[in-house]
């Protein structure tokens, strides 16, 4: 039997990160009442003349720039046209050729582990549809135009991916590339990143595509990873059945985790795409170019390689480049407490886990950069023990305050004073002669049970290296 292999593009809308709408005034904030959000422009009234939005072709050049793509001086709008209930103007105002963003490429790791890339075709802006909006309870359908003209970029991939895990490991880079250049907010639950796959199957090593089919909407990774292995399952079934794969557009129900059909694809000149009259062509100045170039924070690969000559693990690494403004936080500690190891790990143990549990991002907590510096030197200093200091840190991290005045005010600064030491190590030694015996007998192992006795005596307040030693004065062993 003939192996086959998938075939996979991705078409990613993103939507840009902008105040106001596309080609008019009214705000992009999708919470409000249905329809408040509208004017004469973006509900298609007669007449009625589009203006762009600066700040968005901007955004949009500055992904194409950081996606490596080459990023046009000139594009053109063009209607793309279909009918829709929610699309008023009977258009998509979309971009055909040229787009804002040509080229291109995003790095992922292959299955075998080494270095893919991702080529893309092109970035293109266009504007969002209205929403469609069933009322059971009346059983009718009504329109919210509050999203119509919401400004997004498109990104098209060649069909380089050849299985759901890399079609979702791309998607979540360029998702953590975009949201950390803020060009989107990205939230997937409010639609804001969200992508169509195709997909098909060839046999190995043919140059011939098969038919593809296009899953529309999809906006969850999981959901990504779900739909293209059911496609790829459904499509294996049909060549070893002897049965043609039609082309169509697809629907993904997450519930039954299987693509329905929704109707067989147009071709491109359904559309009858012309250059929109009203909008002059955009241009982007080889001066705003060159101010975006940069603007552009470090790239993924130069804070991988930073990291790694600070010292840190690659599991600890991944945290901090994963979460969105993890990165920034760290930096921001990191220039006032320069030990990046151990702020690291309090940043993955401690911090990001406290964010990710009330849905905050690291600038938004009260714990600030330079609370986690101050934490991580009582630490270093030997003032504040691992447990006291894991031990405070929800109080740290909801209050926002001071590590020093509440360790100080909960009186858990480690006692380095000699005589209390002393103390706690003759009482121990004599509790456990035994065990002192075979630690002068040279069962070195033994010393860290003694240290764990005085631990307990001392309810954690003993720094436990003093400790150690004073054991050893005790027992009359000289520090070697
Ligand atoms: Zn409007």
């Amino acid at each position: 039997m003939t192996t086959l292999e998938p075939v996979i593009g991705l078409e990613v809308h993103a939507q840009l990160n902008t105040q106001t709408k596309l080609f008019c005034s009214c705000p992009t904030s999708g919470s409000a009442e249905p329809n408040v959000n509208i004017c004469e422009v973006c509900t298609g009234q007669p007449g009625a003349l589009p203006r762009l939005n600066a700040k968005a072709v901007e955004l949009a050049a500055k992904a194409v720039l950081a996606l490596g793509g080459q990023v046009q001086e000139r594009s053109l709008f063009s209607r793309k046209n279909y009918f829709y209930p929610d699309l008023p103007n009977g258009f998509q105002t979309s971009q055909l050729d040229p787009p804002v963003g040509l080229g291109g490429f995003l790095t992922i790791d292959s299955a075998a582990g080494s270095a893919k890339t991702i080529r893309l075709n092109r970035v293109h802006m266009e504007d969002d549809a209205g929403k469609c909006v069933h009322d059971e309870k009346r059983d009718r359908t009504l329109v919210d135009l509050n999203r119509a003209g919401t400004p997004l970029i498109e990104i098209v991939t060649e069909p380089d991916l050849s299985s759901s895990r890399e079609a979702v490991d791309f998607l979540k880079k360029l998702h953590g590339l975009l949201t950390r250049l803020e060009v989107t907010k990205g939230r997937l639950e409010e639609g804001e990143f969200r992508c169509d796959v195709n997909i098909s199957l060839k046999p190995v090593g043919s140059p011939i595509l098969g038919v593809r089919a296009e899953i529309k909407n999809l906006n969850s990774f999981r959901f990504v990873g779900q739909a293209i292995d059911y496609e790829i399952r459904r499509q294996t079934a049909l060549y070893e059945a002897n049965k043609p794969v039609e082309q169509q557009t697809r629907h993904f129900d997450h519930i039954k985790a299987e693509t329905r059909a929704l109707r067989s694809k147009e071709e491109a000149h359904d559309y009858r795409y012309f250059p929109q009259p009203d909008l002059p062509p955009v241009e982007v100045s080889p001066e705003l170019l060159a101010q975006l170039q940069k603007s552009l924070p470090p790239t993924l690969e130069s804070l991988q390689a930073r990291y790694a000559a600070l010292g840190l693990k690659p599991d600890v690494m991944a945290n901090l480049l994963s979460v969105v403004g993890a990165s920034v936080y760290f930096e921001e500690a990191l220039e006032i407490f320069p030990d990046a190891k151990r702020l690291a790990v309090l940043m993955t143990e401690l911090f990001l886990p406290a964010c990710r549990q009330s849905s905050l991002e690291p600038s938004q907590a009260l714990f600030k950069p330079s609370n986690l510096a101050k934490l991580a030197r009582l630490m270093s200093e030997g003032q504040l023990g691992k447990r006291a200091a894991y031990d405070i840190f929800s109080e740290l991290f909801a209050t926002g305050a001071d590590p020093q005045e509440l360790a100080e005010a909960k009186g858990l600064f480690l006692v380095s004073d000699n005589a209390a030491l002393k103390d706690w190590a003759q009482a121990v030694v004599a509790a456990h002669p035994a065990e002192a015996q075979k630690y002068l007998a040279g069962q070195e192992k033994i010393l860290s049970f003694l240290v764990g006795q005085i631990m307990r005596q001392s309810r954690g307040a003993a720094d436990p290296q003093l400790a150690a030693q004073a054991l050893k004065d005790v027992l009359g062993v000289s520090a070697a």
